[in-house]
């Protein structure tokens, strides 16, 4: 496995940040990885969607996703550095009740807050807030988070950078092939901000969003559940 900042976990290639197709994980994030023989947790990792999807261990990925996603906490043995067992703590998502299962996936649903999580059988998950299930219910593709990513980039591009599309940016992190699909079926807003020097190399500030892949099946799930679903009321959080 590959544990360098902005290098994927499964394949070892740069991983540029757009969601549904490229994220990372929070260094704080107590998900288990008991197929990394050289770490305890997944946190702090980055990924290609598409990697977990083929890594041939994704079923695993996806059982201490979900062991995480749908607690609101709970306790993990670890085993110390004395070579004991020890228990911990830890803290999940909370998303505790599974209100599909579907061919492409299963979805569960907070009992305190209007927000989803779909765990594709592959092994990523999407979390879905009301205005994005609502998006998906109306039959339309859902944009990915559009905010500034601040990225440390693995060579000095320079000013040229200030001039690439999207494209350009890609050849120039040798990463085009693993973003092809996003680049030709998935509308990619890309924006560069600027650039800049830090002690660990170039660091670029740019938005980039793209629509999620989500399988028709979660589409089609939210048109049906949404229509006689009560919004949770604060209050009762
Ligand atoms: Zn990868």
């Amino acid at each position: 496995m590959f544990h360098e900042r902005y290098s994927c976990h499964f394949c070892g290639r740069f991983v540029l940040e757009v969601e549904g197709w490229a994220e990372s994980t929070q260094p704080y994030h107590q998900i288990l990885a008991p197929w990394d023989d050289e770490a305890t947790f997944f946190g702090g990792a980055s990924y290609h969607l598409a990697c977990l999807r083929s890594f041939d261990r994704h079923a695993e990925v996806r059982r201490e996703f979900l062991a995480w996603i749908t607690v609101t906490r709970d306790t993990i043995s670890l085993m110390g550095t004395d070579g004991l067992q020890h228990e911990s703590t830890r803290t999940g998502l909370g998303f505790t009740e599974r209100v599909a299962v579907l061919a492409s996936g299963e979805i569960y649903e907070s009992p305190r807050f209007d927000r989803w999580v779909f765990v594709e059988s592959a092994g990523p998950f999407h979390i879905l807030d009301l205005e994005r299930a609502e998006t998906l219910g109306r039959g339309e593709r859902l944009r990915g988070n559009d905010g500034v990513h601040s990225q440390l980039l693995p060579a000095d591009p320079g000013k040229r950078i200030e001039k690439w599309d999207l494209p350009a940016l890609l050849d120039f992190l040798q990463i085009r092939d693993l973003y092809q699909g996003l680049l030709d079926d998935y509308a990619p807003n890309y924006r560069f901000f600027e650039g800049g020097h830090s002690r660990a190399g170039y660091v670029a500030d740019y938005s980039l969003s793209a629509y999620i892949p989500l399988p028709d099946d979660v589409t089609t799930f939210f048109a049906g559940y949404l229509r006689d679903y009560v919004p949770k009321r604060l209050e009762d959080a």
